[in-house]
């Protein structure tokens, strides 16, 4: 959830600026790489079945404070 009030500007903010969505997927790539470090190709294949994470970046309108807000 987002905070009503800017932890930049300590305006209360009605409207956050969508910035940016990224959606992390390194997150599974390295996990897949210790996998298989650790237990070979069995550990490989367990690191693909990942969940992605998406994160949205929002900005504050008075001040330009951003701020990650997992969706
Ligand atoms: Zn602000």
């Amino acid at each position: 959830m987002l905070p009503n009030k800017c932890p930049g500007c300590l305006e209360p903010v009605w409207f956050w600026n969508k910035v940016e969505e990224t959606e992390d997927k390194g997150y599974s790539i390295a996990k897949g790489a210790l996998g298989a470090a650790l237990l070979g190709p069995a550990g490989a294949i367990a690191g693909v079945g990942g969940k992605k994470n998406k994160s949205i970046t929002y900005a504050c309108p008075h001040c330009g404070y951003r701020i990650t807000a997992k969706e």
